[in-house]
């Protein structure tokens, strides 16, 4: 009789989605329910274990931890039962079918949208318990909290919508069982054999005893402890699955063992796939940590720094105390004595995997790259942060390649001692921007990036080695002047003579009263060659692409505009026909409609036009004039 004051809920909406997308697109990996359910019921003792080794009360202490699996085919019943911390009444009304992961709204559209790599990191986003309903036509849940105060609970549902919860008559072991009545195509999980064969495939590395029908099915290894040459790849390509719940191999594995002033031996990997799937699994990171193989901490966030929080795996030491808690291991000497050298170790073979393999390096650039550029802040490991980055550039003939700081440097000019970087949405638009005119003249090379993310790092690191990290459009271009041209400026027009000169100047001062307020200033350009001209963010800390780009997403950036310096070019042939008109007459209305257009399309090429119909319209009105005349000549 389970009908005591039981309780109705309704499943988040989120929820009921998950468990529709699950029961019928998942058919073919059905069987992972049983991975997910083991790994909870292997969480639960963890939680338990860390309680205890902290030397707290709990219930029922005689009882060990494991797992034990039943199952009756007649009937059509699997259980698996741990003796974990359990749920109180709240828990399990809040963790099982009221609150949905953060993020699992975008998972669910992926997965509607038919995704498949959505359905390849269903296991990494941990859809976890409600997979049971892949197999199940209905499940109840037993459980009884740890806490001595507590009560027995009985969970269930059918998965379709909504769950109950009683208060169980029934005395109830510490710990859960989950009750599966299995769906008549599921008869399978209800024998020996088949469950036997999942446990060994996707559970061998649980760190409890796992029982089944009574025979204890699983010898416990600790993987890292053992010598690296006795182990095979599909060893490890295993455990990285049960660490990280991929469903593919790693890329490659980090195998550490740390003797002398403190010892550890750590077990790392780096995945193939960066899980920070649509940015929302942020907190699914860190290793665990294990003190003589014991788990303490899972997910230590403070093992590696967060820019190569894309590595998993486990670290285990010898040296650490069993009953630590986050707080104390933070103030541990010897646990920031193995952080130090954990990380040193995987910068280290990051940095020698790129020179060993530079194709394996590219692939975990492109796939984990998102993540090791944010390693600008991290002052402590910059030399080596810059030696992980990797750029497209100007001088890159070969879209696949990317550089090196230390490929930019084999390559300088003599005498160069910056590196130059430019920002843009794509790599033929910065090949085209009037800004690296003069870096491609002078054969200088230009280090792209795509992200503004990427000029923020580099403005904060600054320096690569002796080398200042300097925008093009802040360059002083006058350091340019030693080098040789490599590209000749063949229809190069003659110098202006001094008289000019001057000329030129008060045209300018004219140009900056047709615009008015909307540039700062106007300047005769150094840079340019062959656009006419260019408007430039002089004197602000970050380049006019970068506040562009950053426009709409941060309100700081939209009242850019006002900086702008529009620089014209005396040696184009547009500003020397516009000298003579002005020349002719000062007053000349030609002279105010072209500056207006030229600012106009300067604004179009650097993306920040507003309303093209302006320019439209002035350009129609220009070509009226102009085809017009030519009719009169001819
Ligand atoms: P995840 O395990 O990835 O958090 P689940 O949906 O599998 O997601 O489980 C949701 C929560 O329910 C868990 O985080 C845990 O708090 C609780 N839970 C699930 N199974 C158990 C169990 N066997 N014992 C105790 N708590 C559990």
């Amino acid at each position: 009789m389970e009908t005591k004051s039981q309780e109705k809920f309704t499943f988040q909406a989120e929820i009921t989605q998950l468990l529709d997308i699950l029961v019928h697109s998942l058919y073919s990996s059905r069987e992972i329910f049983l991975r997910e359910l083991i790994s909870n019921a292997s969480d639960a003792l963890d939680k338990l274990r860390i309680i205890s080794l902290r030397g707290e009360e709990y219930h029922q202490k005689d009882i060990p931890f494991e797992i034990k699996i039943s199952f009756d085919k007649e009937s059509k019943l699997l259980m698996i039962t741990d003796t974990g911390i359990g749920m109180t009444k709240d828990e399990l009304v809040k963790n099982i079918g009221t609150i949905a992961k953060s993020g699992s709204s975008e998972f669910i559209k992926a997965l509607k949208e038919g995704d498949s790599d959505a359905k390849e990191i269903i296991g990494r986003f941990g859809v976890g318990f409600y997979s049971v309903f892949m197999v199940a036509n209905e499940v109840k849940i037993k459980t009884r909290s740890y806490l001595k105060d507590e009560q027995g609970y009985i969970w269930r549902s059918t998965g379709s919508g909504d769950f109950t919860i009683t208060e169980s008559e029934d005395s109830i072991n510490r710990g859960t069982t989950i009750e599966i009545y299995l769906k008549d195509d599921a008869l399978e999980y209800a024998t020996k054999e088949t469950l036997e064969g999942i446990i060994k495939k996707h559970s061998g590395f649980i760190s409890y005893p796992i029982y089944l029908a009574a025979e204890k099915i699983n010898t416990i290894t600790a993987l890292w402890k053992e010598p690296k040459n006795s182990i095979t790849p599909e060893q490890y390509s295993e455990f990285y699955k049960f660490v990280s719940h991929d469903f593919e191999d790693p890329e490659c594995h980090i195998h550490i063992s740390v003797e002398g002033m403190v010892q550890f031996n750590a077990l790392l990997f780096i995945p193939k796939k960066n899980f920070d799937f649509f940015g929302m699994n942020r907190d699914n990171y860190g290793l665990d940590l294990y003190v003589r193989k014991v788990l303490i901490q899972h997910q230590s966030k403070d093992l590696l720094p967060e820019f190569l929080s894309f590595v998993k795996g486990v670290v285990d030491s010898e040296d650490l105390p069993l009953n630590v808690s986050r707080e104390t291991l933070q103030e541990n000497a010897v646990f920031g004595k193995i952080a130090k050298q954990v990380t040193q170790k995987v910068l280290d073979d990051l940095i020698q995997r790129a020179k060993d393999d530079p194709e394996q390096y590219k692939r975990i650039y492109k796939e984990h790259g998102k993540q090791i550029k944010l390693g600008f802040n991290d002052h402590d490991n910059r030399s080596k942060y810059l030696e992980l980055l990797r750029f497209d550039s100007l001088n890159n003939t070969d879209p696949e390649k990317l550089i090196s700081f230390e490929d930019y440097k084999n390559n300088l000019k003599a005498e160069q001692k910056e590196i130059y970087f430019a920002l843009g949405t794509m790599r033929e638009s910065l090949a085209a921007d009037p800004a690296i005119e003069i870096f491609k003249k002078k054969g200088i090379d230009v280090i792209f990036l795509y992200d503004p993310v990427d000029e923020y790092a580099l403005s904060m690191v600054a320096k690569y080695g002796e080398l200042d990290l300097v925008s093009v459009e802040k360059a002083d271009i006058s350091k340019l002047d030693s080098f040789i041209d490599v590209e000749e400026n063949t229809n190069k027009l003659p110098e202006l003579s001094t008289e000019d000169e001057k000329i030129l100047d008060e045209l300018a001062k004219k140009v900056k009263e047709v615009l008015g307020e909307k540039i700062k200033d106007v300047k005769i350009s150094k840079r340019l060659s062959d656009h006419a001209v260019w408007l430039s963010g002089e004197n602000e800390m970050f380049s006019a692409s970068f506040r562009r780009m950053m426009k709409g997403s941060n309100p700081m950036f939209d009242s850019f505009g006002a900086s702008k310096v529009m620089e014209i070019n005396k040696d184009s042939a547009v500003i020397r026909n516009l000298l003579t008109i002005y020349k002719g007459d000062k007053d000349s209305p030609i002279v105010s409609r072209v500056v207006n257009v030229l600012y106009l399309s300067a604004e179009l090429g650097s993306g920040d036009l507003k309303d093209p119909f302006i320019l439209v319209k002035e350009m129609n009105s220009i070509l009226e004039t102009f085809t017009g005349n030519y009719t009169i000549i001819k």
